[in-house]
């Protein structure tokens, strides 16, 4: 909270937006919001919790019992919280997650703005992905997040590849959601089929990869086989953010693409947040100057 004192900044009249999550200490949005906060000017404080599936219910009716305007989810909550909510946006009705709630008046509403980031983050890099084919690799959170906005945004077509892991039954379900709901074509491949994923990524326009690899301790993993898979008019996006630059990256750039990490993502989907509690715009470029 920068040199204003406390006794300065909360009063009576302050009101909470939190953080629903466990572990949740290391969490970059308590700076990132109540910095916003500061300097607009507006009279919200942001607090971490933990709290975990065991005490959900309790922390959710407690939150709407005392009126705080609203809060982020976080693991192991994300999926979980759509039980005690009132309404769900199409994004978390068709994942079945949401990471923002907002309570009016004691209508709890809940959202995912991880998508939203991420094309928000697409369109300040001036990448256009209306009517644009994709190839997203991973089917976690984050990468179904991203397809299922990006699918509604208005990309025309999605080639989703996974392990064959315990997301890979998820992503199934979200492919066909998505093609019944959408116009976009959406098709899930295994990673292992190197053939179908040279071909996807040789057609597509954007890469996103939402895997686990390239942050600890898979630093050293890149989800596709070497370089030869990119070209340079292929835009590569790693949702990673720590580190900024992953070996993926280093791929990339070595190629010649456009590539770019996690941050602008993770900044726009709290910008998201933050719009949705306080109808304010999020001074993004001073959060970028305090985070990045
Ligand atoms: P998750 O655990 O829900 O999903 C992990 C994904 O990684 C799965 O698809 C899994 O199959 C895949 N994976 C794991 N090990 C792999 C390997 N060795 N090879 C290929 N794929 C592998 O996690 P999540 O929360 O979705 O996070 C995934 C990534 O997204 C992380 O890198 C995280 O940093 C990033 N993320 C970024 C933001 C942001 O705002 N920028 C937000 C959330 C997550």
């Amino acid at each position: 909270m920068g040199k204003i004192a406390i006794t300065e900044r909360v009063t009576g009249h302050t009101e909470l937006i939190g953080l629903i999550a466990y572990p949740i200490r290391h969490s970059m949005s308590p700076t990132m919001h109540n910095e916003a906060f500061k300097k607009l000017g507006l009279d919200y404080v942001y607090v971490c919790f933990e709290v975990d599936n065991s005490t959900l219910k309790d922390t959710v009716a407690g939150l709407r019992a005392m009126k705080v305007r609203g809060w982020n989810v976080s693991m192991p909550n994300k999926g979980p919280i759509t039980e005690y909510l009132d309404n769900l946006s199409p994004v978390s009705q068709i994942i079945g997650a949401c990471n923002t709630v907002v309570n009016d008046n004691g209508v709890l509403t809940g959202t995912i703005t991880d998508g939203v980031g991420a094309m928000h983050s697409l369109k300040e890099e001036g990448v256009a992905y209306v009517g644009k084919k994709m190839t997203i690799i991973g089917a976690g959170g984050a990468a179904t997040a991203i397809q299922v906005q990006a699918a509604l945004d208005g990309a025309r077509e999605i080639s989703i590849f996974n392990l064959k892991d315990k997301f890979f039954a998820h992503a199934e379900k979200i492919v066909n959601d998505l093609n019944e709901r959408t116009d976009c074509r959406v098709t899930l491949f295994d990673l292992a089929d190197h053939a179908a994923l040279k071909r996807e990524l040789d057609s597509s326009d954007i890469y996103i990869d939402a895997t686990s690899c390239g942050m600890k301790p898979l630093e050293d993993v890149v989800a596709i086989p070497d370089k030869s898979y990119l070209r340079p008019d292929l835009v590569v996006m790693d949702t990673v953010y720590a580190p900024r630059e992953t070996k993926l990256m280093k791929w990339a750039q070595e190629v010649g693409c456009h590539t770019f990490n996690g941050l602008g993502m993770m900044l726009y989907q709290g910008a998201a947040a933050f719009k949705l509690w306080t109808g304010k715009e999020m001074p993004v470029e001073h959060i970028k100057d305090i985070l990045f």
